[in-house]
């Protein structure tokens, strides 16, 4: 069994002072493949002090000097990919394919983002030709950053690398259930010879090194991935300290599909809520049909599923993996068997492990048609393969449907009408907007509305939320 008991504090790999052990699942075999330490307070105090400690020297650090080291972490995180690949794939349940083409990708496509974005980025200007008026883009300090399970580099590389190019010091706290990928990135930095105490690594579960970090007086920002459950908690736990807190969280994306779109639409869309197991927050579980291409969109949606094959995260091959933990397969086991009560018509899939797995946390990709707006799996976010299918009439009924959700991360459009196209891309209400299975570009804002978070993470816009904003009168013109 893989040890990994210690944790990363200005440049070092140190034992916990007040650690308890963990065991890391792998939800293939269900067994425990590795083994961690969960921190306490005296290790969070630890990490932080030597971010504050790292900060003055870091965040005065040249800009291209801290690019420059960002530029060694890419270069060591491609030279690990596979060691990557296997360690996201044993934690968390990406088959070993998926995991090397799309998990460990996703990392150093933000990291290339960045350092795109970064070119141009303009750190100070004046303001609107105003003699002695000078605003300053300032890092914002020292930095919280806990991460969740389902796509760990990619939420990693999102927060970490934008925040030391903006000049802040951090303490990392990964998932619990996936903190193995963590502690390789943490090994890539500091193979990348980054200076100590600007990036820490602390293993730590919510209520403990989570809680401790969002109260903490000495820490200014918390940037959150996760549940909206826990970003209200962190939120909270914030408040008293008045950090700035960013959070990117749940989601519950609708996908209006139109008569005129084109022919892959139902199926593009079902293969993208079962792809990672329906584990993304941004999938797009509620498909919407146009009611002429309703019937038709059923059954292509139940053949995608029937389609999609489960397996083992440790097989090769483009098949699913299981869900991340028994906590996640018996959520959506309920869930589905609350689809089933209340009335949806299980067209794919249902409740229990596909044919042939035993073992393993294997759920059945499943999909529901004429389910209605009040439903439990039309309203609540799954996490699993689940697919929710309705028919709407007309186009206000379908922004209506579509808009009728506390979360607003990703909506999904499929039409060939660009006047229509433009309408719903202005309606609806949420972060973001997909249509046509266009995907929105390297350095685009990643970030939803009301309960999906207020944060804006990659690009621009992701180093961005690292900064304050400071306002200079008097500036010798
Ligand atoms: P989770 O909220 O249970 O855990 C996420 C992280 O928060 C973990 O590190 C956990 O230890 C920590 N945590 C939990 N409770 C906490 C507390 N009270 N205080 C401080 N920290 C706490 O979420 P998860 O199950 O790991 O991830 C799945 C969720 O993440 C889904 O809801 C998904 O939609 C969301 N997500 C959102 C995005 C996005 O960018 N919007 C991306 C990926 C995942």
């Amino acid at each position: 069994m893989i040890e990994k008991h210690q944790f990363y504090i200005n440049g070092a790999w140190v034992d916990p002072l007040e650690g308890t052990q963990c065991d890391v699942i792998d939800p293939s075999t269900e067994e425990a493949a590795a083994s961690i330490m969960l921190g306490g307070q005296a290790d969070t105090d630890a990490a932080v002090a030597a971010a504050r400690a790292a900060y003055d020297k870091w965040s005065a650090t040249p800009v291209e000097d801290r690019i420059g080291y960002v530029r060694k972490i890419l270069d060591e995180y491609t030279a690990r990919q596979h060691d990557m690949a296997a360690a996201i794939s044993l934690e968390m349940g990406a088959p070993i394919e998926f995991s090397l083409e799309e998990q460990v990708d996703s990392g150093d496509w933000h990291i290339k983002g960045f350092l795109k974005a970064i070119e141009d980025f303009e750190w100070e200007h004046g303001l609107n030709g105003r003699k002695g008026s000078r605003i300053l883009k300032d890092p914002i300090g020292v930095v919280g950053m806990i991460t969740p399970w389902n796509w760990p580099m990619n939420q990693v590389a999102l927060k970490a690398v934008p925040a030391m190019m903006a000049g802040c010091t951090m303490v990392l706290k990964p998932s619990e259930i996936a903190p193995l990928s963590s502690l390789l990135f943490a090994e890539i930095v500091d193979a990348a010879g980054v200076p100590a105490g600007v990036f820490n690594l602390v293993n730590g579960d919510g209520l403990g090194v989570g809680t401790q970090l969002s109260k903490h007086p000495d820490v200014d920002m918390i940037s959150f991935t996760g549940s909206t459950r826990a970003g209200i908690a962190i939120s909270k736990a914030a408040a008293d300290t008045l950090k700035r807190v960013s959070l990117e969280l749940g989601g519950k994306g609708a996908n209006i599909v139109f008569a005129d779109a084109d022919e892959d639409a139902v199926k593009r869309g079902a293969r993208q809520v079962f792809e990672n197991t329906g584990q993304s927050c941004n999938a797009p579980t509620r498909m919407l049909v146009e009611r002429s291409r309703y019937d038709q969109a059923v059954e292509e949606a139940a053949e995608t599923a029937r389609n999609t094959k489960v397996a083992s995260a440790h097989e090769k091959g483009g098949h699913i993996g299981p869900l991340v933990s028994e906590l996640q397969f018996n959520k959506v086991q309920d869930l589905i068997q609350k689809g089933i009560d209340e009335g949806a018509r299980l067209v794919a899939g249902g409740t229990g492990r596909p044919d042939g797995l035993n073992r393993g946390y294997f759920a059945r990709p499943t999909v529901f048609a004429d389910v209605t707006n009040d439903m439990t799996i039309m309203r609540e976010e799954i996490f699993g393969p689940v697919l929710s299918i309705m028919p709407f009439d007309t186009e206000e009924e379908a922004l209506s449907i579509a808009n009728d959700t506390v979360y607003g991360l990703t909506n999904y459009v499929q039409s060939t009408d660009a006047k229509r196209l433009e309408h719903f891309a202005r309606r609806l209400r949420s972060g973001m907007v997909q249509m046509n299975g266009k995907s929105r570009g390297q350095g685009a804002p990643f970030g939803g509305v009301r309960q999906s978070g207020n944060g804006r993470e990659g690009g621009v816009w992701g180093i961005e939320e690292f900064m304050e904003i400071k306002s200079v009168g008097g500036w010798p013109d």
